[in-house]
């Protein structure tokens, strides 16, 4: 499956992605540390609060490994923090909310144990892929207050070329690719 091409042009002249989801929608983001994700899923949230999207719509794996050990970016607590993290959007899935899960998701075994959560409850899967330049990820990440370093940033920036090849192959319902002039979404519920 290709990357379905849904942009528009806002009135101010944006380029924004269209998202046309049912509730029942696991949005995934995927994409290198620096290259938006947080940022696009806050926007979102600040956007749709009229159409119940809250600050807990996000479940972010670094919240996760903060919950933990009061360190979000303590990489020795990630396996029992993925755990939390997989757990509270099967919990909120059973609900049937809207979810979006912030996590790079670039590692196959992520992607798939998200969808693997998602066909268990039904859910329509929509995957994200944040395709910032290298460049653009490191600079971003250079400027903001909790850096993960060059090193970190380009190891990442390997693993979306990968993930840009096998996630059409991956069995999800809606796939996007966010390019860097996007700036941010019109989320429409079906
Ligand atoms: P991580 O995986 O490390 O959590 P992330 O993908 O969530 O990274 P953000 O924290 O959203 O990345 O963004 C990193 C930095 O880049 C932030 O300082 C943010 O303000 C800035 N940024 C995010 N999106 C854009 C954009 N479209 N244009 C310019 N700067 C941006
Ligand atoms: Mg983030």
């Amino acid at each position: 499956m290709d990357a379905t091409s849904q942009q528009e042009k806002s009135d101010s002249g944006r380029k924004q992605l269209i998202l046309n989801v049912p509730r029942r929608t696991l949005v995934v983001l995927c994409g290198p540390a620096g290259s938006g994700k947080t940022t696009f899923a806050k926007a979102l949230i600040n956007e749709y609060a009229t159409e119940g999207l809250r600050e807990t719509t996000n479940i972010s794996s670094d919240f996760c490994r903060g919950l933990i050990c009061d360190d979000e970016n303590n990489q020795q607590v990630s396996a029992e923090a993925f755990i939390l993290f997989y757990d509270i959007i099967g919990k909120r899935m059973q609900q049937g909310v809207f979810t979006i899960a912030d996590s790079t998701a670039l590692q196959v075994r992520t992607r798939s144990e998200l969808l693997d959560i998602a066909h268990l409850h039904q859910y329509n899967t929509c995957i994200l892929v944040f395709n910032t330049s290298v460049q653009s990820c490191i600079q971003r990440d250079a400027e903001r207050t909790r850096s993960v370093g060059e090193q970190v940033v380009r190891y990442h920036s390997d693993l979306l070329l990968q993930a840009l090849l096998a996630v059409p192959q991956e069995g999800w319902n809606q796939f996007y690719l966010v390019d860097e002039e996007m700036q941010g979404a019109v989320l429409r519920f079906m």
